[in-house]
């Protein structure tokens, strides 16, 4: 199973894709809707839409545990999603994935139910400066539960990890490596190949934060080799409430169940309870049924449209975002990797990030202001925040003109 794609290598029809997302025909305060907040959430293609509602309209019933013929189809249905996800990251196993809530729940089934048998006092979880507060709080809650110590690699001035830091602080202490590929507020793509590589040497597994790098390029779990990998729907063109969690089988073997409920258990007494298989076992209760069957559209979606191409288009947007607000005098970006995706944080002279995200919104150009739930990150650049742009592969460079436009506009008016 690999990442197969119509389209490989030609840039993509974008005004045709845009028919694809209805919402993209909005008008805010009636001018046509800019979206530029894709690294918050994405936009969801027709064929998605369509799930959703075939599910509700067609065969709504609960899963894995009917005999009647709706639940059946349901079922059928859920594990065809999970059967297309595994083959979009190409794992060796459909039971390596979880359906879980989304990235913030599969880090938290990671931190509690890794750390619950893997780690003591005296141990350290080894996450980076960049990390999501979602990788970086359920870490601290396990941490301080075991007596173990979280130590942070740094990063520098352009917002790339220092690596030095990262030997220097991969020790015999360390138990697990908590990264992620793609910062949501900087943009910087982070060497997790490598990361992952000197861990392994050592021994120590890793865990890759995707919520940024599964909708912008192609992932072959094998190759990549990480034991944890977790990301959301909503970020891949899929609904809210759905996400993903792949561990190496033998990871998930070992760790004991994250919650207890229904569908996660083989046999229950009050003397005793045995556990189901993988990857029931990490699923407790009635999942996000239409969730999970819509996020397989939109893997579908995606396949079709061709993860290579949606990577060549986006870089080529981004480029051009790049360069058009390089031009803008008092611009200066926030993180400034050589490799970087998606996403593009700056601020202007000293106009707080937040006034300038109202007075885009008015041009119904909607962008993100704020920390972006990465605080630390904010903390060392010694800012309160900072203004986001961040594109999909249906994104135009004439919305990135009508970005700086709005940003020139908005200097005029309170600089
Ligand atoms: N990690 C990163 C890098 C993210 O960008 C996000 C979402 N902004 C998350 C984790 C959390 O994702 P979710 O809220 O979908 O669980």
């Amino acid at each position: 199973m690999t990442n197969s794609e119509t389209i490989t290598d030609s840039v993509l029809d974008i005004e045709k894709i845009r028919r694809d997302f209805p919402i993209l025909k909005t008008k805010v305060y009636g001018k046509p809707l800019i979206y530029l907040d894709n690294a918050a959430t994405t936009q969801k293609p027709q064929p998605v839409l369509e799930s959703l509602h075939n599910y509700y309209t067609h065969y709504n019933s609960n899963v894995h545990r009917g005999v009647h013929f709706l639940s059946q189809q349901a079922t059928e249905a859920y594990e065809v999603a999970r059967r297309k996800i595994a083959g979009y990251i190409n794992a060796r196993h459909e039971h390596e994935i979880i359906f879980t809530k989304g990235t913030t729940n599969g880090i938290n089934l990671v931190a509690a139910s890794f750390g619950k048998k893997f780690l003591k006092a005296g141990d350290e979880v080894l996450i980076s400066a960049m990390e999501h507060h979602s990788n970086i709080v359920p870490w601290q809650l396990i941490c301080e539960e075991k007596g173990a110590t979280l130590k942070v690699i740094p990063i520098d001035e352009a917002g790339e990890l220092k690596m030095d830091g990262f030997d220097e602080l991969l020790t015999d202490k360390v138990k697990i490596v908590a990264v992620t590929y793609v910062s949501n507020s900087l943009g910087t793509v982070n060497p997790v190949h490598e990361i992952i590589q000197k861990a392994h040497a050592v021994n120590v597994p890793v865990l890759i934060d995707a919520a940024q790098a599964i909708q912008h390029m192609p992932i072959d779990i094998q190759q990549l080799d990480a034991d944890f990998l977790a990301f959301s729907g909503h970020k891949i063109y899929g609904p809210t409430g759905v996400g993903i969690l792949y561990g190496k089988e033998k990871w998930l073997n070992e760790m004991p169940p994250y919650e207890g409920g229904g569908d996660m258990i083989k046999n229950v007494t009050f003397a005793k309870t045995t556990y189901n298989e993988l990857p029931f076992k990490f699923e407790a209760g009635t999942p996000d049924i239409s969730g999970g069957i819509a996020l397989g559209a939109a893997i579908d979606y995606v396949q079709h449209v061709g993860i290579s191409a949606i990577q060549q288009a986006e870089e080529e947007v981004v480029a051009y975002a790049y360069d058009r607000l390089s031009a803008i005098p008092s611009l200066r970006f926030i993180g400034d990797a050589k490799h970087r995706s998606g996403a593009i944080s700056f601020l202007v002279g000293n106009i707080h990030p937040f006034d300038l995200g109202e007075i885009l919104d008015k041009q119904s150009i909607a962008v993100r202001t704020g920390h972006h739930c990465t605080q630390p990150v904010m903390d060392f650049f010694q800012i309160p925040g900072t203004v986001r742009a961040s594109f999909a592969f249906y994104n135009t460079k004439a919305e990135v003109d009508a970005l700086v436009d709005g940003i020139e506009k908005a200097k005029r008016m309170l600089e």
